[in-house]
């Protein structure tokens, strides 16, 4: 058993600040959250203690929106996805390490060729490899004819049934898919959507079979009523959505809406993208915020942030989500508790509760006041190893 304390511990999914506390963890579990008073008159009294000072415990962040060969801060990242599988593996093993080391200690995968993402899943679970603790979706399924830089092309219900079933068989945790083009548009402006209904609902009906979920890339358009209607479990990204949209998904869609803002958001990632797609952002970036925003603003919409392999950026998400809208600790239940939910691992890890998994960090300052405090993490604690301190 060991006592790890801090100034401040935020307890349980709500994030309850906990004054000059301590988590009691043993065998990677979380055994029990307590001040040092109680601490002292505990029968734990006598075990290890380690003093992580003025530092805010909190639960280890859980990226929602990962993938592992991509590497957003890489000129050319995309066409990357054409390169051979060493090249991905060598790219996956720099990403994870630093999302580890940023905080993250869960990531969910939404696309990689080759099953590398179910590979390093079981390696990292083997104590192989250094990364979070991975969910992963195998191979993307994208239309033939649509966007989808680390999907694989399919065409017809078919198609998308045998790679719906060849991944559940590799042990995938989602399926996905890809239904609209990435880059976000202007108002009025049309959406073209790749996938039929019947090709969508076709992948929903294969998962829940399996009692697994859909993660949906969808930025807008017809293809977003097709997700509700289908029963698609999280839409990703939605950049363009109308508020006709937001009304439906409030109304309609029993899932989850999974934020990428950065990708468009963030003028920083400019370099990194061809000039004509920085064009296209700086045109339709404060449309695409309002978009956003109804969402995060929406009390009938859950949501949670991931960053679209943007690897140790996790904490910008949070930030975004502040300036549209969300109180610190909604965006901080985004990237932990709220995140576990909608990646349905919440009986597992994404709290600091008794019986969950040690999955800690430590940030210098309090995140509920501000959460870019979240860029300084001084701690690192997974399934009860430590990786940073
Ligand atoms: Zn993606």
């Amino acid at each position: 058993m060991e006592g790890i304390f801090a100034q401040k511990v935020l307890a349980g999914p709500q994030l309850e600040p906990m004054e000059d506390a301590c988590v009691l963890v043993e065998d990677g579990t979380i055994q029990a959250i307590m001040t040092r008073e109680e601490f002292q008159t505990s029968p734990c009294q006598g075990c290890e203690t380690r003093e992580l000072g003025n530092v805010t415990l909190m639960p280890g962040m859980i990226e929602c929106h990962n993938h592992l060969a991509l590497d957003a801060r890489l000129p050319g990242h995309l066409e990357m996805m054409e390169e051979s599988e060493c090249v991905h593996t060598v790219l996956a093993l720099k990403g994870l390490k630093d999302d580890l080391m940023s905080g993250v200690t869960t990531a969910r995968c939404l696309g990689d060729r080759n099953y590398i993402d179910v590979e390093l899943k079981r390696l990292i679970r083997e104590g192989k490899v250094t990364g979070p603790n991975l969910l992963v979706c195998g191979i993307g399924m994208k239309a033939r004819h649509g966007h989808g830089y680390v999907g694989m092309p399919h065409s017809g219900v078919e198609e998308f049934r045998r790679t719906a079933r060849q991944n559940m068989f590799r042990g995938v945790d989602v399926l996905k898919i890809f239904v609209t083009p990435g880059a976000p548009v202007g108002p009025g402006e049309f959406i073209p959507c790749f996938l039929s209904y019947d090709e969508i609902r076709t992948v929903v009906e294969e998962a829940h079979a399996m009692n697994l979920p859909v993660a949906a890339h969808c930025i807008g358009g017809k293809g977003l009523d097709y997700c509700v209607q289908a029963g698609v479990d999280v839409i990703e990204h939605v950049y363009s959505i109308t508020p006709e949209q937001v009304e439906l998904v409030a109304r309609e869609h029993k899932g989850w809406i999974d934020l990428t803002s950065g990708i468009v958001l963030d003028p920083d990632r400019e370099p990194y993208i061809s000039p004509s797609s920085a064009a296209n952002l700086r045109r339709v970036r404060d449309y695409s915020r309002s978009c956003m925003a109804q969402v995060v603003q929406n009390r009938d919409i859950r949501w949670a942030l991931g960053t679209d392999a943007n690897h140790g950026l996790l904490y910008r998400e949070a930030e975004f989500a502040c300036q549209m809208g969300a109180a610190p600790r909604e965006a901080l239940m985004g990237l932990t508790s709220n995140a576990a939910k909608m990646c349905r691992i919440d009986q597992k890890t994404g709290s600091i509760q008794t019986g969950l998994q040690a999955d800690l960090i430590a940030v210098e300052g309090d995140p509920l006041e501000d959460v870019s405090v979240l860029q300084r993490v001084s701690f690192v604690m997974k399934g009860g190893a430590v990786y940073q301190s």
